[in-house]
């Protein structure tokens, strides 16, 4: 059975994606947020199993092997990062509702798996913000920043894709215009 209470977020590289959705669990604690499996090294700060599931090549591999992975992509063409299956789907039958933050790429598999899902595109309030905040946080270098924006390229491009575009100019505002999209206000 397709089910409704699944929001996909989708957004470009430093859009703010983690504070938003970090203040939407905070004001809404019921919303289940998928923990992603990836191969990328942990950052500093990041904690396996909360951040992420933090696993190796053959570990990846044996869960889409298994069909344990909700969808799966490669992401600014580095790292694999993937939804399991299983937490999402035991929430879901539990009746919570569920986030995935996942890029484009998984986006569409999702669709493709699970059309009546709602698909939420997070954007930046203009092209030069987005360059400007990536640039700010300076937690990448030149050659790494300028594959994140050429993805960032690609998703603005596929943002008519959506069900529904939150501009992220103020985190609140944005965090509430989520939480009514997910009926959670
Ligand atoms: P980061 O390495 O900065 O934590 O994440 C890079 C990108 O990977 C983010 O834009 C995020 O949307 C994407 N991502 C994180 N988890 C998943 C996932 O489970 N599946 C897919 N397809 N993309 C993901």
């Amino acid at each position: 059975m397709e089910n409704p209470q699944l929001t996909v977020l989708v957004g470009p590289t430093a859009v703010g994606k983690g504070t938003v959705v970090a203040q939407l669990r905070r004001r809404h604690p019921e919303v289940v947020v998928s923990v992603s499996a990836t191969t990328r090294r942990p950052r500093p700060g990041e904690v396996d199993g909360v951040h992420y599931r933090f696993v190796d090549d053959d570990e990846f591999d044996a869960l889409v092997a298994s069909g344990g992975m909700l969808e799966w992509a490669l992401v600014h063409g580095a790292h694999r990062y993937g939804t399991p299956r299983r937490p999402v789907e035991e929430a879901l039958e539990a009746g919570s509702p569920v986030l995935l933050e996942i890029d484009l790429d998984g986006a569409r598999q999702v669709r493709a798996s699970r059309p009546h899902s709602q698909f939420v595109f997070l954007a930046p309030p203009s092209w030069e913000a987005l360059v400007e905040r990536l640039v700010g946080r300076g937690t990448e270098d030149e050659e790494e920043r300028a594959r994140r924006l050429e993805t960032a390229r690609i998703e603005m491009d596929a943002s008519g894709e959506f069900d529904a575009i939150v501009i992220n100019d103020d985190v609140d505002e944005a965090v509430a215009e989520l939480a009514r999209l997910m009926g959670l206000e």
